[in-house]
């Protein structure tokens, strides 16, 4: 899993952590990725998308899937 949003693009940034005397210590923060159910070019896809493109409205949620109605012949 790399941690990239499927819309945006949105990564890992990578810092500093600065301590009182000024150490430097490498930090990261990552992006708050969501394994999402996505609708696109007329299929149904699973992927990771940060939670800003979910909460802006960025992801096309997938059709509701309706019961399936099971046929009952009458020719017995
Ligand atoms: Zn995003």
């Amino acid at each position: 899993m790399s941690r990239i949003c499927s819309i945006c693009g949105k990564t890992r940034q990578v810092g500093f952590n600065i301590s009182h005397a000024h150490n430097k210590t490498k930090k990261v923060w990552l992006p708050n990725l969501q394994k999402v159910r996505i609708f696109s070019n007329g299929a149904t896809k699973r992927a990771y998308v940060c939670t800003r493109c979910i909460r802006s409205g960025f992801v096309q949620k997938p059709p509701k899937r309706t019961p399936t109605l099971h046929k009952v012949s009458d020719n017995t």
